[in-house]
This record gives C-alpha cells, structure tokens and sequence, in this order.
C-alpha cells in the first residue's frame, strides 16, 4: 500500500469514526424530540464543518462571526432533505419523523406544502445551502473553497432510519457561482443566494464529489458506510440529462430578468415596456 493510500484510508475511517461518534444517540433523539414536535437534524452544522476541517487536516475557526469556517479559508454549507411537513387533517407543521399528527392526535396524512391537494408527496425536498453573495465576492481572496454537504432520506416515510450522505466541493474558480454572486450582489434584492441542491445552478457550478455514503441508524448506535470514497477526485459531477445544454450566462441572465421584472407586470422576454 503506497503512503498516499495508506492516508486515505486513515481519512476515510476517521470521517467514519466521527460521524458515527457525533450520531450515536440518533434513535433516542429522534424518538423523544418527536413526541414534542422538534425537528432533529441528523448531521448538523457545526458536525458538518468539523467534517471540512477533518477532510482538509485543518481546524474550525472557534466561534464569532467573522472569517470562513474551516482555518485553510474553506466555507461548509450544510443542507437536510429531512424536512418538516403538514398534517392534511389540522393543517399544522410537523415533523419528518411523525407518524401520527401530534397536533391534533386523529391524521396519519401528510403533504408537503399546506396549498397541496393530495398526499402524494409529504416532503418538499427543498433545503438550501445559503452562501452570501457579498462576501463571497469581497473576501475572495481568503476564501479557499465551499465545503458542500447534504442530507437526504432514502425514503419519504417517517420510519426511515437509513440517510444519503454527500460531499461536495465548489472551488473559488466556479464561473457560474461567481456570475451568480455577482448578478446577486449587483441586484437591488437581497444578496443572499439560495443555493439549492442537486439543481441546475448546482451543476453548473462545478462539484466535485469527494464521497458518498449512508447513515444506518441502529436501535443503539449509528453506523456509517461508504458508497464512495475519493478524496482527491478533481472531476466535476456530470450534468443530468435534465440540465444538459442549459449555458450558465444564459441562466444567470434569466434570473437578471425575473429581478427586474418583479412581482407584478410579468412580461414575456423581448418584450418591450
Ligand atoms: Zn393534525
């Protein structure tokens, strides 16, 4: 085994070993916080940062709010797919992982969003990563990469135990996210850009996937499996098909038009005034 192997492999089971460390308690949690209505995220922000720092040989950068949160300059956004949803009887939020409403006892239908008709979909699948669209452009310098993880269930059922976990990396030379940011930053809204996983805007960007894996988690302990692991990939993630031929310019030029063109007076492209 050649010392670089040999690195990785010591990587890999110390990603594994803190995973499953800061998880440990998952069942019981889940259990508990459920009877009261509470959200319980599975892997957290402050675990998802210490994952960036462990991926990277680095440190976290303590608390306070300035500067980036792994010491090397990188940025971890972490999102959930374990999302919150409505009982279709009372019509309240609740929890993922609520298999009876515990609102109003009786409904065990839920929906992903109050105006849905059916009870197809119960999980919106939504999450974001939030990255800031003016320091990103300010303090580009100190800013080594974006450290991206998410979080998804493998099945939209509040018995699921078992959750998809992935880590992305965005370099600080991604054109898309650069035009984005700048588009955001130069827009009269806000500079904050929503930055939703697995989409367009994501693909576009440039990911590069450093490993996948899934959280088991057991009546006493959690256990952590890699579906892959390649720390020192450098190739961006595929586009789907669903996303081939969209050209980043044109999309960052789309969203220009949906800001300016606000919420009312929609007119179609080309129009004139
Ligand atoms: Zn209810």
């Amino acid at each position: 085994m050649s010392l670089i192997m040999l690195q990785s492999a010591i990587l890999q089971s110390s990603i594994k070993d803190l995973i499953e460390k800061s998880t440990s308690n998952l069942s019981k949690l889940i259990e508990l916080y459920t009877l009261y209505n509470q959200p319980v995220k599975i892997i957290d922000d402050t675990l998802s940062e210490i994952i960036g720092a462990t991926m990277n040989d680095v440190l976290c950068c303590g608390t306070g709010g300035s500067g980036w949160d792994n010491s090397d300059g990188g940025e971890c956004k972490n999102s959930s797919h374990v999302q919150s949803k409505f009982c279709a009887g009372c019509g309240e939020k609740v929890t993922f992982f609520a298999v009876n409403c515990p609102c109003c006892k009786v409904s065990t239908e839920f929906k992903a969003s109050l105006s849905q008709k059916n009870t197809t979909k119960t999980n919106p699948r939504d999450g974001r990563w939030g990255i800031n669209a003016k320091s990103h452009i300010e303090y580009k310098d100190q800013l080594k990469e974006y450290r991206l993880t998410l979080l998804e269930p493998t099945e939209d059922k509040p018995t699921c135990r078992s959750f998809r976990f992935r880590y992305w990396v965005i370099g600080t030379d991604s054109e898309h996210l650069n035009r984005y940011a700048t588009a955001q930053l130069e827009s009269q809204k806000s500079n904050h850009i929503n930055f939703q996983p697995l989409k367009a805007d994501f693909y576009l960007s440039k990911p590069v996937l450093k490993f996948d894996g899934t959280l088991n988690v057991l009546e006493d302990r959690t256990e952590f499996t890699f579906q892959e692991w390649k720390p020192e990939n450098t190739i961006p993630e595929p586009i789907p098909e669903e996303y081939q031929g969209k050209d980043s310019l044109e999309s960052i030029q789309s969203k220009k038009l949906e800001k300016n063109r606000g919420k009312t007076g929609r007119k179609k492209l080309g129009q004139s005034k």
